[in-house]
């Protein structure tokens, strides 16, 4: 039962809430909205904010338009950790009464819905990589690092205590709203940092994404750091992954139709035959599936073997499937019951990338496809022409290539509406365009007086 919006007034007042914020998202999956004092909620709640959607990124709208209404989804209510006046309301975006089509929230709601009508439940959980920085005398910026940088940071108990007074709040405040973190850790970058908490569905683990992004942004800011969620910020140092965990319930009983204890595991790697059809699909679609999420330029600097590192990148290269194995791009952990796609990364827009992912899986089991054998090796030990003779797709190099693949894959139109996919691929391929005619500061290093 929702409660009614003078209960809800009441119980915002009493918490001391003076603002709500109806957030919904843009292109990239970042929050936008109105604070609105409470004495307004009750109107709040009815979609009263009203926005030019021609004003964010990718939302296909033009100035002539009608203006969108940001629609607070009641059950999403929480008080902001980093500022108690402030509550946030995830919401979709409706035009003229009805739920707008071009909407990242209601595009993955329509396939939880499609999966709902097989039976099914999509659980979510995705681990979030990300940097801590600050500004840099030289103008530039550096690791938050109490100690000296060091050279294997990964799993560093010093340098995590150090910055406990940012990673330790962040923790806090996800269990202050129940998300129930599990463990956190420093990364193999310097300063990056990862923090994971129990999955749930993909609609509230999207949710959850979206303002996690928000909060650690406020609360590095309060200790004069700032959180990034750029892929790649540093050449030779592993890049910001967001690994999507997931599996299928059954709607009725709960059931984790991924784990063997409840279906046969066909190709040996810990999970049903349900989910190798699941995995078949993804890779079916893995390309389209790329430019939403790895959605960026610097994405693809992420997404390779070494690059400038000295170490591994355990990012993925390749599409193929396999055990506990980091290589592959979509691995199934040694505890089995779940699949982890690992080349999504921390900057995508969790509610299209859930979506395609999802759509892709499910089409993958309602035509039973066979994702072939898992690769149990090192996939970095081969080359680009031995991977190809062994019939493995390689994922796309850049984002251009991942746009390519996104606008000729029927499944991305069928998923995002035709607005939105008009929308994504302009924006996308603009974005390539622009950074593809830019000249680098590398090319006039390298060229400019080699000749
Ligand atoms: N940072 C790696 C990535 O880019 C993942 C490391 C890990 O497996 O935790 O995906
Ligand atoms: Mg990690
Ligand atoms: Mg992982």
């Amino acid at each position: 039962v929702q409660p009614s919006p003078e209960n809800l007034k009441q119980t915002l007042q009493d918490k001391g809430v003076k603002y709500a914020l109806a957030g919904y998202v843009d292109i990239h999956g970042i929050i936008k909205g109105k604070f609105v004092p409470i004495s307004h909620i009750g109107r709040m709640l009815k979609g009263s904010e009203l926005f030019t959607g021609a004003a964010l990124d990718g939302v296909p709208q033009d100035i002539a338009d009608n203006e969108v209404a940001a629609m607070p989804d009641v059950a999403t209510m929480t008080v902001c950790p980093w500022n108690p006046e402030l509550a946030w309301f995830a919401s979709d975006l409706h035009l003229e009464g009805a739920p707008f089509e071009a909407c990242s929230r209601s595009i993955l709601k329509r396939q939880v819905a499609a999966a709902a009508d097989m039976g099914f439940t999509f659980n979510l959980g995705i681990e979030t990589e990300f940097f801590l920085f600050k500004d840099s005398a030289d103008g530039g910026f550096e690791p938050i690092s109490g100690r000296d940088i060091l050279a294997k940071p990964c799993y560093d108990p010093r340098t995590l205590g150090d910055n406990m007074h940012i990673v330790g709040e962040l923790v806090e405040a996800m269990n202050s709203m129940g998300w129930d973190v599990y463990s956190f850790d420093h990364e193999d970058a310097n300063g990056q940092f990862e923090t994971d908490f129990t999955y749930t569905d993909a609609l509230g683990m999207a949710d959850r994404l979206v303002f996690f992004r928000l909060m650690a942004n406020e609360i590095a800011r309060k200790h004069g750091a700032f959180a990034s969620f750029m892929p790649k910020p540093s050449a030779n140092r592993t890049g910001s992954g967001a690994h999507y965990n997931m599996s299928l319930a059954d709607r009725e009983t709960g059931k984790n139709l991924f784990d063997p204890a409840n279906g046969e595991d066909t190709h040996g790697c810990g999970v049903t035959e349900m989910a190798y059809h699941f995995i078949a699909g993804i890779m079916k679609h893995a390309g389209a599936i790329s430019a939403v999420i790895a959605p960026t330029v610097n994405s693809y600097k992420r997404l390779v073997r070494k690059g400038a590192m000295s170490g591994s990148t355990w990012a993925p290269v390749f599409v193929c499937y396999g055990n506990n194995n980091r290589t592959n791009m979509l691995r199934i952990p040694s505890q089995g019951g779940r699949v982890e796609c690992r080349a999504a990364d921390i900057a995508c827009n969790p509610y299209l990338g859930a979506a395609m992912i999802l759509a892709a899986g499910l089409e993958g089991i309602r035509e039973a496809m066979d994702p072939g054998q898992p690769h149990r090796e090192n996939m970095y030990n081969y080359s680009d022409k031995e991977v190809r003779e062994m019939g493995i797709e390689m994922l796309p190099q850049n984002l251009g290539e991942a746009v390519d693949a996104f606008e000729a894959d029927p499944l991305s139109k069928q998923v995002f509406g035709q607005a939105m996919f008009d929308s994504f691929v302009q924006f996308k391929r603009e974005e390539w365009t622009s950074y593809h005619t830019h000249v680098s500061e590398w090319e006039i290093q390298r060229y400019l007086k080699f000749f």
